[in-house]
């Protein structure tokens, strides 16, 4: 099992992995890389579409109460300055005086007022130490620990783009070109030509559902509670992009919106907060690498009145997978302020409290487990990377490196290898396959190298399952079938071979 607190280069040895066998690559690397965007390969993307496709079965398919969406992500510009993203949705910057650093204010390690600071003038630990004693703003500099800041500065984390023949900074030109206009007159033309055509890259899928919530509730006849679930890109100009995938610009989300009667939404919290975090714990072998992290008062966001971050393990420490918010009725009254549209439930056999009379119309509260995709592939990476010492057959020392991916996740279900490519054993192994094909199974047909490097290779890419076709496959129609964790081989009928892997995938 992977124990992340332990081997420090668990993420470098990850990255190396991904790139060496097909999990992910940088973008654009041919160029030099465009940084914080990334490509998942072959294996990385049949991984990322499992991890979905199990949150999408728990979520949608298999309750009465959710039903799934897929919507644009280009959206109606007035859907951010309701959502309150136009506005608000900035982070807090800050340039440390001392070390030149910048960074996040929200995310900087906490220093308490009155209390201690050491730290080297110019933030190289070669310059003069300096004691100081903490002032009130309540955090100091990541990287070198002063607390000589600069102010907080915000910064727009949505991506912008305009829609339409229009480009609107010829339209700029035009206006400009004979006046002679300050720098504030010309920036303030500009800033109302851009934003004449703008939109805006999502920056998370939640706000389609609460859009869409009348549609969704009148074509389905959904009932309160009920959720709306959607899985799809969104996009943040996030400032620092760090740790791999952790924090990139584009990114992956599974969100469920919740829509629940005004003074239930505690329940529902705790409900979905357990329902989620056991979600994440079953397809993980460290099941002590989550907890859930109830957010403070002054760390909630404006829509929320209460909120737990599910948190993972990373080699770097703890760390958000999932945030499970109470948004109350914040963002269907914004969309209907916003809109004029009236997003609202009328329950027929409930009293109206406000008269006592039966039938009452209200506004629903909102749970909302918003889950990170992208942040899911690189937890269950991480949590699956090990490694075991052991001999080769000449009794040299080698280290097996294994992913030890729930058998759900795993990219190939099985691996089906003829022992030599001879002796018609590819035709007895191909037919296999398609057996395999046939009944919807994901494997990999393998013929290169020997079979030990062929196992290894398996054994890295978290392949569960081998089946390994030899001369006894021809006279008796029985395979061996190795298991990736263990090593251990046992014979069985062909025939059985799609029985045994179906049922030890549905049993893992
Ligand atoms: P953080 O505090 O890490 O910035 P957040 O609180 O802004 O995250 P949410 O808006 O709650 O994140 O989004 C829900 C989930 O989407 C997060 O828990 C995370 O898994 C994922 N997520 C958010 N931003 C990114 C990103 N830039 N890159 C990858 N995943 C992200």
């Amino acid at each position: 099992m992977a124990d992340s607190a332990k081997d420090s280069n668990l993420l470098d040895k990850v990255v190396s992995l991904c790139k060496r066998r097909g999990f992910i690559f940088q973008s654009s690397e041919i160029y030099g890389g465009l940084k914080s965007a990334y490509d998942f390969g072959p294996l990385g993307a049949e991984l990322k579409r499992n991890i979905a496709a199990e949150w999408w079965k728990v979520m949608v398919h298999e309750r009465e109460d959710i039903v799934g969406i897929d919507a644009s992500i280009m959206m109606h510009p007035e859907v951010w300055r309701a959502s309150g993203h136009l506005a608000g949705f900035s982070d807090p910057l800050v340039d440390c005086l001392n070390c030149k650093e910048r960074f996040r204010a929200d995310k900087a390690p906490k220093a308490e007022a009155g209390s201690a600071l050491v730290y080297y003038k110019g933030g190289k630990k070669s310059g003069e130490k300096v004691s100081a004693t903490a002032g009130d703003r309540g955090y100091v500099c990541p990287q070198c620990g002063a607390q000589e800041l600069s102010s907080e500065r915000q910064f727009n984390l949505m991506f912008r783009t305009s829609i339409g023949p229009v480009d609107p900074l010829e339209s700029f030109v035009d206006e400009i070109q004979s006046k002679t206009l300050s720098k504030a007159e010309i920036r303030e033309k500009l800033d109302a030509a851009i934003k004449s055509n703008a939109i805006y890259l999502r920056p998370e899928t939640a706000q389609a559902m609460f859009v869409q919530f009348l549609n969704v509730q009148q074509t389905m006849s959904m009932k309160v509670p009920f959720g709306i679930a959607q899985q799809g890109k969104s996009f943040r100009n996030e400032l620092t992009t760090e740790r791999f995938i952790f924090r990139c610009c584009e990114f992956e989300q599974m969100e469920m919106e919740f829509f629940v009667e005004p003074g239930t939404q505690v329940e529902w919290l705790q409900y979905w907060s357990q329902a989620r975090i056991e979600w994440w714990k079953r397809f993980a072998n460290d099941k002590s690498g989550f907890r859930l992290r109830q957010h403070a008062p002054d760390e909630l966001a404006h829509y929320a009145d209460n909120c737990y971050d599910i948190e993972y393990l990373y080699p770097w420490g703890w760390g958000e997978l999932e945030g499970v918010a109470s948004r109350i009725d914040y963002d269907l009254t914004k969309h209907s302020e916003f809109s004029g549209a009236k997003l609202s439930y009328f329950d027929q056999q409930k009293p109206d409290p406000a008269t006592g009379k039966m039938g009452w119309r209200y506004t629903p509260y909102v749970i909302e487990p918003a889950a990170g995709l992208t942040r899911g592939v690189l937890l269950f990476l991480l949590d699956a990377y090990a490694e075991e010492k052991g001999v080769d057959a000449e009794g040299a020392e080698k280290t097996r490196v294994i992913l030890k991916l729930n058998a759900k996740l795993a990219p190939f279900k099985a691996a089906v290898l003829p022992l030599m490519k001879k002796d018609n054993l590819p035709e007895a192994a191909r037919k296999i396959v398609a057996s395999l094909y046939k009944a919807g199974v994901n494997v990999s047909y393998d013929e290169q190298q020997g079979i030990g490097k062929r196992y290894a290779r398996h054994d890295e890419i978290g392949t569960p399952y081998c089946l390994t076709v030899d001369h006894q496959t021809l006279t008796d129609e029985t395979v061996t079938i190795r298991d990736r964790d263990t090593t251990a081989q046992e014979r069985i009928p062909v025939t059985s071979a799609l029985e045994v892997i179906k049922k030890r995938i549905a049993e893992a």
